[in-house]
């Protein structure tokens, strides 16, 4: 059941004290990846929620949203896009700057990563302050995309970021927090 594979996901998920900046606690998934067991149930809770969703792309945000949303792609006979750091992308880009705590961040997609009402779902491994998903979503909706649904494996909700892209109208789904 969806709960249990809940429960077993964030069993695996490992906590790093510290890292990469004092008081940081990392939420390390590399665990889920390691073991088949750990990776296909992980997968199987993306595609059972999007399999009837009706989707035309799978979106990954750089870098470890790179590692599952392909995955998820695959599975569904869907196309993955790209959302990069600033710099990567060869062809011509739209790009996203946000705040962090110090300083901006930007973001950029293929200008032609898809068409105007395609259905999109932004995949990552982690929401925190929910910066790095609004960019994407922006990004997406500047190419005319439906963007669906937000999905990442962890949510932090004290950092207040699925809380604050569902209030801009994006639905969120977490498999599991951190509170
Ligand atoms: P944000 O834009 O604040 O929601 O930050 C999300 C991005 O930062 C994700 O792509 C995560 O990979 C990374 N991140 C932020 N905080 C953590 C954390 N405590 N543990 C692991 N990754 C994190």
């Amino acid at each position: 059941a969806p709960h249990d594979a809940a429960a077993f996901i964030k069993s695996q998920v490992r906590t790093i004290p510290d890292w990469p900046l004092p008081g940081v606690q990392f939420r390390d998934i590399t665990p889920l990846l390691q073991r088949p067991k750990t990776l296909r149930v992980l997968i199987d809770l993306f595609i059972e929620r999007y399999v009837e969703a009706k989707l035309d792309y799978v979106a990954g945000l750089d870098a470890r949203g790179f590692i599952i949303a392909p995955i998820v792609a695959y599975e569904l006979n869907l196309g993955f896009i790209p959302i990069r750091k600033i710099g990567k992308l060869p062809y011509k880009t739209v790009s996203e700057s946000y705040a962090l705590e110090y300083g901006t961040a930007t973001v950029e997609i293929h200008e032609d990563a898809c068409e105007p009402g395609n259905r999109v779902v932004i995949v990552d491994d982690l929401i925190a302050t929910g910066g790095t998903m609004m960019a994407g979503k922006k990004l997406l909706e500047r190419l005319g995309a439906v963007v669906v649904e937000g999905a990442a494996i962890v949510d932090l909700p004290d950092l207040g970021g699925s809380k604050l892209l569902r209030e801009n109208g994006l639905p969120i789904y977490t498999v599991t927090d951190f509170p």
